[in-house]
């Protein structure tokens, strides 16, 4: 699946397990999200967008056996179809891997920190877009050590932890009306 994210963004080319395309589809609406989120949020990734190659294949997987949510592949490392797509372009492609079941169970600000608990009508929504937005603060994360080798893994996952925390607190409140206790 192309999922051709706007100007900011890099062309994504996303892998996925034969017959799980909701795989693709969750990282397709993360994307998405990240369109909707103000220009403040957003602010925080403008240095890593800005030095990514201009296409990234992602790979999405249930689970990694490393148990991370997401690597990034070192040049050198890339599958052969990033290989194969960098000579067919000739344009840089950098790789990277999500698993997506593990980001799913990722819960680092639980919904239970709203302040006011939600209806459960309102639950599903709520919960899918936490899951939405967690799958793109791993697909940042990992394109920070795409765009930045060098940076710490304690201050890559500062910034995009404190991304999914700014990105929650702003739909809930923005979107959905509901408050976050955090
Ligand atoms: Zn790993
Ligand atoms: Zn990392």
């Amino acid at each position: 699946m192309l999922v051709r994210a706007g100007e900011d963004l890099p062309l994504v080319v996303v892998s996925y397990p034969r017959g799980n395309i909701a795989f693709a589809e969750a990282l397709r609406s993360a994307i998405c999200a990240y369109r909707l989120l103000s220009q403040e949020t957003r602010e925080s990734y403008a240095d890593v967008l800005g030095r990514l190659p201009s296409m990234v294949v992602a790979v999405l997987r249930d689970h990694n056996q490393c148990t991370c949510l997401g690597n990034q592949h070192p040049p050198g490392t890339e599958s052969r179809m990033a290989r194969r797509l960098a000579s067919d372009t000739g344009m840089r492609v950098g790789e990277i891997d999500l698993a997506v079941e593990s980001i799913r169970r990722w819960e680092p600000l639980p919904l239970a920190a709203l302040a006011a608990e939600p209806a459960p009508a309102d639950r599903p929504v709520l919960e899918e877009f936490r899951f939405q937005i967690a799958v793109l603060a791993v697909f940042l994360h990992e394109l920070e050590h795409l765009a930045f080798p060098d940076h710490e893994e304690q201050d890559v996952r500062r910034r995009s932890t404190s991304f999914y925390a700014a990105s929650l607190r702003e739909f809930f409140s923005e979107q959905l009306g509901v408050k976050y206790g955090i």
